[in-house]
């Protein structure tokens, strides 16, 4: 791919805060820039502000004097959009007014020679809206730097419905030339960064809405638990929330005001009341205040790295389990704490999701409501001696990090799948757009796209449906998991849970639901079902689980204590988790339940303890999955 000419010259329609600082990119990377405002004198002024801009940036040693006056001096201002003729690009950057930029480009067309490329900066305007009127609306693209455009590296390249392909790949070099990581994206709403970005903003705003956690909580853990450089609070303080809103009113309205980008209320409030954020000195913190630091109760000495080693097996590692006295802390998959106490033998603790739990300073944890003070006091106690800040969270599905995470990855998923760019740009731009820790697509992916759906599920039988929905294509990438092909395969060699009308209800890491009904063929003479297929389907809940990492694993020793009969008809589920795993062996807990109609109240049916150990090989070859 081929850049733009070096020697060529650029035009930069729109003299403001865009243009000046595309203007200065070109200008520093050669080439003679000519720059259009319609407001008199604007022109002249960004020429002006180029060259201060220019001269701080050699004063700060980022080049050399010699290069920022000569990157001066290639800049002029221009009267009139005929003096962009000679131009080889045009980069418009005039107010986001569909309208002004069509007649613009329709003047541009009558200037400019054909082979000259035009290209706008708009944020939120379809490129093929803005072209449609052309008679060449092939040499029209997308070119959205971020502001500030000097120092930012990410370069959104917009294909509309029209660009010519050849004009993309030129862009797309003339942006690398320039210094600048650009990415690929069609023209849809918010493109990637505008529209995957949403819910960063969007479930803190609900969080805060729904009053039960303040904004510096919700910040610190998106910070120091999320890895986050800033939280969403602080960040669109920092923006504005007026920019903030309107950027999330349009994709909302782009998308046909669908759920999922519904703006928040409380954000249009504060926008009502003028607390736009740090420009006029209040937004969600006063203007002057220090870095928000968590109110909730939060203890701990923190940052003891070799100590939280011993959490995690890795940053993506969702299996681990802590016991803290009779209290099991386990991280989120979206359900209550209270519902995971409910479906095991233990009060369970949640911990929220966090960047890498080697390396976080804080842990939010939720407890369910019938904990005792004793236990919730445990679990930080444990969590604070292997060197945490602990925040204690409200117990609601996805906690704060894991539901923003799991809907950043949802976004993600679904910008690749409606083939708005690769998962490798909408990654990128995530990173170098808006400084995110991690790529949104790379992090449901290590997390899993099952544990995504997990939570996104939990938050929609909890809260909303329609925003939290699970799209059918993210739904099926969630099917495809590891432990789902390590459970096919081996579903596939037993003959025996088949031939018993076993069904595998669901297979994650260390986690596996099998349900059977009672038929008439497996009551004994008191009407009641066999024990023997009671243990049959608590065994092959256990096996499916402990074979879930795609590790050959064999048990060793089971026991089961029967709490109560099954009587034919019943539908039975076994649930088997993993209660502790060190080097080859596993210690597994499943209960057998009789699922009550309504699946609310189910009755303890069995308990059963299963041991086992890995044996070389693996049930599905991964490398060649790949
Ligand atoms: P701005 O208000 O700072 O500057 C716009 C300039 O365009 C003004 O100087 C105005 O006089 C001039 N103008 C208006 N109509 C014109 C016309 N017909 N011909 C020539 N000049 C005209 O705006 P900005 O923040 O620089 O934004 C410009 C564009 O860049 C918009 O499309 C915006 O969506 C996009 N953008 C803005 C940001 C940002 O953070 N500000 C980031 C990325 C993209």
């Amino acid at each position: 791919m081929t850049p733009i000419d070096p020697t060529a010259a650029v035009g930069i329609v729109g003299a403001g805060t865009m243009g000046s600082g595309i203007a200065q990119v070109a200008a520093v990377a050669g080439h003679e820039v000519r720059i259009y405002d319609a407001q008199q004198g604007a022109a002249t002024r960004a020429v002006g502000t180029i060259a201060a801009s220019l001269a701080r940036a050699a004063a700060k040693g980022r080049l050399s004097h010699d290069a920022a006056t000569a990157a001066t001096d290639r800049v002029h201002a221009v009267r009139s959009v005929a003096d962009l003729g000679g131009c080889e690009l045009v980069i418009e950057a005039v107010v986001e007014d569909l309208g002004v930029k069509r007649s613009l480009f329709a003047d541009l067309e009558q200037v400019c020679p054909i082979e000259a490329i035009l290209a706008s900066n708009t944020s939120s305007l379809s490129i093929s809206d803005v072209a449609a009127d052309l008679h060449r609306p092939g040499r029209v693209a997308g070119l959205h730097f971020f502001n500030p455009a000097p120092v930012l590296p990410l370069v959104e390249v917009i294909a509309g419905e029209h660009s010519d392909p050849k004009v993309l790949d030129v862009l797309v070099a003339t942006a690398q030339a320039w210094g600048k990581t650009p990415v690929r994206a069609a023209s849809t709403p918010g493109f990637i960064v505008n529209r995957v970005a949403r819910p960063f903003y969007g479930e803190a705003f609900r969080l805060l809405e729904s009053g039960i956690l303040d904004a510096a909580t919700i910040d610190a853990m998106l910070r120091e638990s999320g890895g986050f450089r800033m939280g969403p609070f602080e960040l669109a303080d920092l923006i504005g929330h007026d920019v903030n809103l309107a950027v999330s009113r349009s994709v909302w309205e782009a998308f046909g005001r669908d759920a999922r980008f519904t703006p928040s209320a409380l954000q249009q409030r504060l926008v009502d009341e003028g607390r736009l954020g740090r420009k006029t000195g209040a937004g969600i913190y006063p203007a002057d205040r220090p870095a928000p630091a968590a109110s909730v109760p939060s203890t701990g000495r923190g940052g003891d790295n070799d100590a939280h080693g011993r959490l995690a097996a890795g940053p993506d590692d969702m299996s681990w389990q802590l016991t803290a006295g009779d209290v099991v802390i386990r991280p989120t998959d979206g359900r209550t704490a209270a519902q995971h106490t409910a479906d095991g033998a233990h009060t369970v603790v949640l911990a929220d999701l966090a960047l890498d739990y080697a390396k976080a300073s804080r842990i939010g944890i939720a407890a369910p409501p019938a904990a005792t003070t004793h236990q919730v006091e445990s679990a930080i106690a444990a969590l604070t001696d292997l060197g945490y800040q602990v925040s204690v969270l409200p117990d609601t599905p996805g906690l704060v990090v894991a539901r923003t995470v799991a809907m950043l990855a949802a976004f993600a998923a679904d910008a690749v799948d409606s083939a708005v760019a690769t998962a490798d740009d909408v990654d990128t731009a995530m990173r170098l757009g808006v400084n995110y820790p991690r790529g949104p697509y790379a992090w449901g992916e290590a997390l899993g796209w099952s544990w995504v759906t997990g939570v996104l599920d939990a938050l929609a039988d909890a809260e909303d449906p329609q925003r939290y929905r699970v799209s059918p294509a993210l739904r099926a990438r969630a099917a495809d998991t590891p432990a789902r092909r390590a459970a096919a395969a081996m579903w596939a060699d037993d003959a025996a849970s088949q031939a018993l009308g076993m069904t595998i209800e669901q297979v994650s890491p260390g986690q596996a639901e099998v349900s059977m009904r009672v038929r008439d063929d497996m009551v004994n003479g008191h009407g009641i079902c066999h024990g023997g297929l009671i243990f049959a389907l608590a065994d092959t809940a256990f096996a499916f689980a402990c074979n879930s990492y795609n590790r050959r694993t064999v048990a060793h020793s089971c026991d089961i204590t029967f709490v109560a009969p099954a009587r034919q008809g019943e539908q039975l589920l076994a649930r088997a988790s993993e209660r502790h795993r060190e080097g080859r062996n596993g210690i597994y807990d499943v209960t057998v339940v009789r699922r009550s109609p309504g699946g609310t109240a189910d009755d303890l049916i069995a308990e059963f303890r299963g041991r086992c150990r890995e044996i070389p090989g693996t049930l599905v070859d991964e490398e060649a999955h790949r």
